[in-house]
């Protein structure tokens, strides 16, 4: 390749960067941050499982302290209405039209709201119409519900994210009084998982029970106890910061010399984290040499001796610089 050609090559690279850049600031632009919505009068029906009771009292009373998606978290969501909407016409291309699709519903007697993602009538369904909610998830969730045989494994697991899928369609079955629905699990690139369910009360008096008391608190404005600290689920909680969880497992006493110890142990490590900083400033290193590496100086009440020398391609540096880390600096 001649250099002409190599400068082509570059000049039209950067047009079409630029190009690239424009495509996807305007698609950011059109995901922009949603307000939070209302939900002082409710509980969202997706949430019913939620492990955490002050987390669904903060949805109610706190509604607009909710942090927002970020814009990773809002191209999800929109893939996942996509995901969903190619779904419906699945169904439809199969001969099931898709009957109150996207239908709100609020369910006055324990103040809960949701949206209804459709429903069916199969041909010959004893009882007519069927619910089904769907769900689209990435890669890792999916491998997790592709394996379940039955919806009480979605019920049982260890992922609250997974739980939450049949305690909203069981919601909609009571509340709609339909004995069973379909749960209809998706990822991008794997045929839809299709998962019959039918009412089931035990998980219908666990999800109501606390909802009722979560309805209790917001009546009161009062808050319930955080629940012990998890990880997964207080790190990326949406009131993190009103809830501030303590990162912590267990509470014991100490004696007053353990006491003494940890404190030592605290200001040891911000002296060093200072030290640290304070290294890199004035001595630095060999790729990102300070203001003294390789100098021998007197400064103000300092002497400064600093020593280089190549050892197999190694630069090395000592230096008395440590004194004025004790002092005052000679500069601000
Ligand atoms: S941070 Fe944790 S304890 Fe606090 S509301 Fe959120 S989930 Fe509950």
């Amino acid at each position: 390749m001649d250099r002409t050609q190599d400068l082509d090559e570059r000049i039209l690279l950067q047009e079409v960067n630029e190009i690239a850049y424009t495509i996807s600031a305007k698609m950011d632009a059109e995901r922009p941050e949603w307000e939070p919505s209302n939900h002082e009068k409710s509980n969202w029906a997706s949430e019913a499982a939620h492990p955490c009771n002050r987390f669904l009292v903060y949805c109610r009373l706190n509604w607009a302290e909710r942090k927002g998606l970020d814009l990773p978290a809002r191209y999800r969501v929109q893939d996942g209405k996509r995901y969903e909407s190619m779904i419906r016409g699945d169904l439809e291309a199969v001969g099931y039209e898709v009957l109150l699709n996207q239908a709100s519903f609020r369910w006055e007697a324990f103040e809960i709201s949701g949206k209804i993602d459709g429903m069916i009538a199969p041909p010959g369904y004893s009882y007519r119409r069927l619910p089904f909610e769907i769900k689209c998830m990435g890669s890792y969730l999916y491998e997790r519900v592709l394996r379940a045989r039955h919806v009480r494994e979605l019920i049982e697991s260890p992922i609250y994210w997974i739980r939450k899928i049949p305690s909203q369609l069981n919601i909609y079955l009571l509340l709609q009084a339909l004995p069973a629905g379909l749960l209809i699990l998706k990822s991008q690139g794997h045929k839809p998982k299709i998962l019959p369910m039918i009412l089931d009360y035990d998980l219908a008096d666990q999800n109501l029970e606390r909802l009722i008391s979560v309805n209790e608190h917001v009546r009161k404005k009062t808050y319930p106890p955080k629940m012990k600290y998890d990880k997964k689920l207080c790190d990326r909680c949406d009131f993190h910061h009103l809830c501030l969880p303590v990162p912590t497992q267990e509470f014991f006493q100490i004696s007053p010399e353990i006491k003494t110890l940890l404190a030592d142990y605290c200001e040891a490590k911000t002296g060093h984290r200072e030290y640290t900083r304070l290294h890199a400033k004035l001595i630095g290193s060999k790729d990102d040499p300070g203001i003294f590496r390789g100098k021998n100086l007197v400064v103000d009440d300092f002497e400064i001796s600093s020593t280089e020398f190549k050892k197999a391609g190694v630069l090395t540096t000592r230096t008395a610089i440590d004194r004025m880390v004790e002092g005052d600096l000679p500069w601000d």
